[in-house]
């Protein structure tokens, strides 16, 4: 006997106690879910999941099923590991980061017309929102050294009609957000940290993702930690905003308050300026579970990454044509989501993107992450023009195009780790030749 756990259903003790609602995973599925996480082929294998079987088939006689599936105890439960791993206690978890971007941005009420600073290097996902609803991005030059948003040339580019600034920390390398909130209180700008690389960095002795007047973090299957392939963690600085982010989440459900002869009531969501109408970003109680479990070891994920960049470092320090990853200091501690490797051309004999081709020929995987946004087409069908934005980016074209690779950190043996640092002073070298 379940108990009967959906509000909807709520008729006591009953056998089936979620079957008006939905179909719950059997024994077949569950296999097939676990044949699917831990994959194998063979003899031993077959064997091995056939006394999986036996036992979960003896497990499904004395188990009863979740009674719920979407959020509930285990999204919650992610929700209060990121609060405490944080130091905040908005986390709010959501489908991606895209999703808690979007939340962020219809509380600034984005129109066409309104400006928003990106940087001119992230993935599209930082600005997907804005360009589609019309409001008007511009593009910040980067730091050459970490490939973040310069702060100086957002200072630049701030107009009256700037309504947020979106720091991204590429790489997991906190941005330098101390002038970047000084200018967006001065001219009344919200900051949006695009923090997808970032679970764990710190700033000045706070949580990356505490600082802005909004952040969202990614779970994303490609990220220093996942929850089943998607997922996002978003949170929020804004006192009077705190208590709406999880109906900010689930379609403006409000259960302070119901309609006459029904069980809630649905109301906007407050903005900025006016309210906005919330969408559904909600989670599964599968994926709660899975972040919950991967926070639970995100530190000793990040000590792992930095060793490894820690070794890349002194393996390649004797080469005056590299600029290695910076491994930040006390203020400043990154997630070591990829390791930043850049050349300086005129040393190496050569620009990056014949460094890559080298990289690659000897089987050293690099993909710099991310390549200047506006040059994707879906800008300039927006009605952007690429040559004109490149012009005020100088540092984004010269680091793109000549300077910057990044490689993978984590997972790596001792051998994978040698092998790369070898195959980059190889190319070096051959560059410096000539061959
Ligand atoms: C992955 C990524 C995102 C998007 O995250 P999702 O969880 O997939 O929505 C946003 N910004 C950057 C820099 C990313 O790398």
């Amino acid at each position: 006997m379940g108990k009967a756990t959906d509000f909807r259903y709520n008729t006591g003790a009953t056998k089936v106690p979620w079957a008006a609602v939905g179909e719950n995973y059997n024994v077949n599925d569950l296999m097939e879910i676990i044949k699917f996480l831990m994959q194998g082929e063979g003899p031993e294998y077959e064997q091995a999941i056939q006394a999986v079987r036996a036992q979960v088939e003896k497990l499904d006689q004395f188990s009863s099923p979740p009674g719920k599936l979407s959020l509930a105890s285990k999204v919650e439960g992610a929700e209060e590991a990121a609060n405490a791993y944080l130091g905040t206690d908005t986390s709010t978890f959501v489908t991606n980061a895209t999703a808690g971007f979007e939340i962020a941005y219809k509380y600034a009420n984005l129109k066409p017309g309104d400006e928003v600073i990106v940087p001119a290097i992230t993935f599209i996902a930082t600005m997907a929102y804005p360009l589609s609803v019309g409001a008007k991005l511009v593009f910040a030059d980067v730091d050459p050294r970490t490939i973040n948003m310069d702060p100086a040339d957002v200072a630049r580019k701030i107009t009256p009609k700037t309504k947020m600034i979106v720091p991204v920390h590429i790489g997991g390398y906190p941005v330098d957000l101390d002038p970047i909130m000084e200018l967006a209180k001065k001219h009344d700008i919200l900051v949006l940290e695009d923090a997808a690389h970032a679970f764990g960095a710190m700033y000045k002795g706070k949580k990356i993702g505490t600082i802005g007047d909004f952040a969202a973090f990614s779970f994303h299957e490609v990220k220093n930690i996942t929850s089943f392939g998607e997922g996002g963690i978003a949170t929020t600085n804004i006192p009077g905003f705190k208590d709406h982010m999880k109906r900010a989440r689930f379609v403006g459900m409000d259960f302070s308050h119901k309609i006459k002869d029904w069980l809630y009531d649905v109301s906007a969501i407050p903005g900025k300026e006016e309210p906005f109408v919330a969408v559904n970003y909600s989670t599964t109680e599968i994926q709660g579970l899975g972040l919950s479990l991967q926070i639970a070891r995100n530190d000793a994920i990040i000590a792992e990454r930095r060793a490894a960049a820690e070794y890349l470092n002194s393996r390649l320090a004797g080469c005056d044509a590299l600029i290695l990853q910076d491994l930040g200091n006390e203020e400043i501690k990154p997630t070591f989501h990829l390791y930043l490797l850049q050349i300086d051309p005129a040393k190496a004999g050569g620009d990056v993107q014949l460094f890559k081709k080298k990289l690659e020929e000897k089987g050293v995987t690099n993909i710099p992450h991310f390549g200047p946004l506006y040059r994707f087409r879906v800008v300039e069908q927006m009605g952007y023009d690429a040559d004109e934005i490149a012009k005020t980016c100088p540092v984004c074209e010269e680091v793109f195009y000549k300077r910057f690779t990044h490689l993978p950190l984590y997972g790596l043996t001792q051998e994978q780790l040698d092998y790369m640092a070898d195959a980059i002073l190889a190319s070096i070298d051959e560059m410096q030749k000539g061959v």
